[in-house]
């Protein structure tokens, strides 16, 4: 079952106009929430982006949050009692023409659960590889966009190269991933880069923070360089779905000699437990 335009219905029952211009223009902006033990996960932190989102693009929220909450958990009740991944999609809505500038139009709202999967500790801990590149996207990151080409290609390349993430850097300084948010440890300072336009201020990386806290480390939300991520004693990604990865290669580069790192370990059980609250 999907949830689309104020309904519940089969997935396969589920069609948008094709004057949609979510379908036409990418106008849309989206969340993924992840759902554990049948409780959904920092709703309140979700839903707090999605209307920074929407207000950044001036579409309207159709919903206030007890009403999200309400569709939401039904959803999700719908969709048994195993970890999900909610992903909801609101849209500009259907236009008689197709024309850059906008009407005001009815949003499009549609969301979806998927089973959710994230890796054991087991899997984690052998670490995974990633790739660099340049960050060509756009200067309004902080927007969770559906207009997603840049991260798409991003993607594609980590696919194509067997890697985990692409690490994006713009004038030397780490970003962020295609996907992800990234960290940094170096002599037990943990660093990513600062809340702003350049990348998305991930739930996930919040609660990263919120769980380090206690790991005995100082936190810095300042940018760092590529040669500095090369000299790390830990490097990670997190997202709402991979949860906190630890990556032990960039490119020909190992981090570590290739090894994940004892921070990582207590930071991933500090998440867990959080998760599991
Ligand atoms: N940055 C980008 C570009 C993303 O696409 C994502 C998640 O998909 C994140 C960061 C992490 O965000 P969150 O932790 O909210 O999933």
């Amino acid at each position: 079952m999907v949830f689309l335009n104020g309904k519940f219905i089969e997935k396969d029952k589920a069609s948008i106009s094709v004057m949609d211009r979510g379908f036409l223009f990418g106008d849309g902006v989206y969340e993924v929430i992840p759902v554990y033990n049948g409780k959904i996960f920092r709703l309140h932190q979700h839903l707090k982006r999605l209307q920074n989102s929407l207000d950044s693009v001036k579409i309207n929220n159709p919903y206030n949050d007890k009403k999200w909450g309400e569709i939401l958990n039904k959803l999700t009740k719908l969709h048994g009692n195993n970890p999900q991944s909610l992903y909801l999609q609101i849209t500009r809505g259907v236009d008689v023409e197709r024309k850059h500038s906008f009407n005001d139009l009815n949003p499009t709202v549609y969301i979806q659960s998927s089973s959710l999967k994230p890796k054991t500790k087991q899997e984690l801990i052998s670490g995974y590889n990633a790739i660099s590149s340049e960050d060509i996207r756009w200067n309004r990151c902080d927007i969770k966009s559906t207009s997603l080409l840049a991260n798409i290609m991003y993607s594609q390349k980590a696919k194509e190269n067997n890697v985990e993430e692409v690490i994006l850097h713009q004038n030397q300084q780490i970003t962020e991933g295609a996907t992800s948010n990234v960290f940094m440890l170096k002599n037990k300072t943990l660093f990513t880069h600062p809340i702003d336009n350049h990348i998305l201020s991930g739930i996930t990386r919040d609660l990263v923070i919120e769980s380090a806290s206690s790991c005995n480390i100082s936190i810095k939300e300042v940018a760092f360089s590529i040669k500095d991520m090369l000299s790390a004693d830990e490097l990670w990604i997190s997202s709402s779905t991979r949860e906190i990865m630890p990556i032990v290669k960039v490119d020909n580069n190992l981090i570590n000699n290739g090894n994940v790192g004892n921070t990582w370990e207590c930071v991933y059980d500090n998440y867990q437990k959080l998760k599991n609250a």
